[in-house]
């Protein structure tokens, strides 16, 4: 594993080149209230974001509010979400969650990561993705490719998720970590994808003690 001892010309240089590169801050999944957004994110895991996309639309016209979701058919929701895989604890989830946000959450997506994370199914990454995207609050989002690039970058030299979470936090300053998430999602699914990072044309290859080091 590499490590970058808190070398913060490394962070800062890092944060700049990515953040200009990828200044998109928006999740890619489409959604158009903040319910959407925490049942499309619950539906990415071990899905694509692309996959999500095309089964939203028909499920939030089935079940267009937590309400609606709360009373849905199990077998109907369940065929609905299917194709994202998981289909049975995604579909029961949903249904779950959607009824603790009716009984205890008075019909609204609460805006704080210890909250969501009581809800069923949805873990800090989701939480992350919520309170950034819809309350503009920091967040972290630590999915697959952000932990892989974290990684091979050193700044997160770890495989915990969470703990991947705490070290990019610690790295820079909050009002950056919105940015700085989405910029390493990008770049790790585009650029430094898992089987074959595209180093000879990644921007970060001059200091990134990983470069080259799946073809070395
Ligand atoms: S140089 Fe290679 S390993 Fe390093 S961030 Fe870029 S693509 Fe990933």
């Amino acid at each position: 594993m590499v490590s970058i001892d808190n070398d913060r010309d490394y962070i800062e240089n890092t944060y700049r080149t990515l953040t200009a590169l990828w200044p998109d801050r928006q999740p890619q999944l489409s959604y158009s209230t903040c319910f959407e957004l925490l049942v499309a994110v619950m539906l990415s895991a071990q899905c694509t974001d692309d996959q999500v996309n095309k089964v939203t639309p028909a499920l939030f016209t089935t079940y267009p509010n937590l309400h609606s979701m709360a009373e849905a058919d199990i077998t109907e929701l369940e065929s609905l979400v299917r194709s994202t895989g998981f289909y049975h604890t995604k579909a029961a989830n949903i249904i779950a969650t959607s009824r603790m946000l009716k009984e205890r959450f008075d019909g609204k997506v609460p805006e704080n990561i210890d909250e969501l994370v009581c809800l069923p199914g949805v873990g800090r990454k989701t939480a992350n993705l919520v309170v950034s995207a819809c309350f503009g609050k920091p967040g972290i989002v630590v999915d697959t490719h952000v932990l892989r690039i974290a990684r091979r970058l050193g700044i997160a030299p770890t495989d915990d998720p969470a703990r991947s979470e705490r070290m990019i936090a610690a790295s820079i300053n909050p009002e950056r970590w919105t940015a700085f998430s989405h910029a390493l999602n990008r770049h790790g699914k585009f650029i430094c994808t898992a089987r074959k990072p595209k180093c000879q044309e990644c921007v970060l290859k001059a200091n990134c003690p990983s470069v080259d080091i799946l073809t070395t």
